[in-house]
């Protein structure tokens, strides 16, 4: 039985990686998460968020499928508006002075409350 190589399609969070491997397998492709790198990487390789740990794997053979799903899962992250973005200004941290998203209440880098 010959090995397919793995392909990473796309680098994200918990989250978005679990739903993203859903889709895959409910489009027929057998994908799956690994949070190292054991694969090549497609040429559309795509990272998600700050927090690229985990990437999603696909068979080579499966890739054609794979790329139709992965990129409208990515087309859908970035134009669906998270709750509560109506006022998401990004803000200045009070305490270190990094640039915060306007989602987040608390900042990324030191965990200081919103000024
Ligand atoms: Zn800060």
């Amino acid at each position: 039985m010959a090995t397919v190589p793995l392909v990473i399609v796309y680098a994200g969070g918990t989250a978005d990686t679990a739903i993203l491997r859903d889709l895959l397998e409910a489009a027929g492709v057998s994908a799956r998460l690994g949070d190292e790198v054991m694969g090549t990487m497609a040429p559309y390789m795509i990272a998600g968020g700050t927090t690229a740990a985990i990437k999603v794997l696909v068979p080579e053979d499966q890739l054609d499928e794979a790329r139709g799903v992965v990129v409208e899962f990515a087309e859908r992250a970035k134009t669906e508006p998270e709750p509560g973005s109506t006022m998401g200004q990004s803000w200045e941290c009070p305490c270190c002075h990094e640039s915060n998203d306007g989602s987040f209440d608390i900042c990324w880098n030191c965990q200081s409350e919103r000024a």
